[in-house]
């Protein structure tokens, strides 16, 4: 495992600043973490005090915390896919800073990936993330801001996914 993994669920973890870089010991592995995660890890307490990119990626972080079980997101799916792709999101896929609990979108039993928000600067002006926007809004009843709108695109395609990130 390299010590700057990639996620496919999540592309630009590192420039959303998931990570931060740092050679404190990571609860999991041990090994200075290079890259450390910097959102919150939803598991019973005590928290971890640190946990690496490597062992993000791999789940390896089920060693650090009760149990064994935990989730880097507050979310729920818009459909059901199998076990080990809500376990790859849920637990092996950086997690991003949100108000509420949110909906990550899944076509055909494939998590779409993360891009960003609607007004990210590398999203804003694309016409795919305004016409999700839009569709978001039409779904919604009413005009939806671009910085409440979380952007995810399909793996292996181009369609565009926006859901609601309410205050
Ligand atoms: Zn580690």
């Amino acid at each position: 495992m390299p010590d700057k993994p990639s996620f496919r669920f999540h592309p630009d973890a590192y420039e959303h600043d998931c990570f931060e870089e740092s050679d404190e010991p990571c609860a999991a592995c041990g090994r200075p973490c290079v890259w450390k995660y910097t959102h919150h890890l939803y598991a019973l307490p005590p928290e971890p005090a640190a946990i690496c990119a490597r062992c993000v990626a791999d789940g390896n972080a089920a060693r650090a915390v009760p149990g064994g079980d935990y989730s880097l997101h507050d979310c729920g799916f818009d459909e059901e896919p199998s076990d080990a792709l809500v376990a790859e999101v849920e637990q092996r896929t950086p997690g991003f800073a949100t108000f509420n609990p949110f909906v990550w979108p899944v076509r055909d039993g494939m998590p779409l990936a993360f891009l960003g928000f609607g007004e990210d600067d590398n999203l804003a002006a694309l016409p795919q993330v305004k016409s999700a926007i839009a569709a978001l809004g039409v779904e919604m009843g009413g005009e939806v801001a671009p910085t409440y709108a979380m952007i995810f695109k399909t793996l292996d395609g181009d369609k565009y996914v926006a859901t609601l990130d309410l205050d």
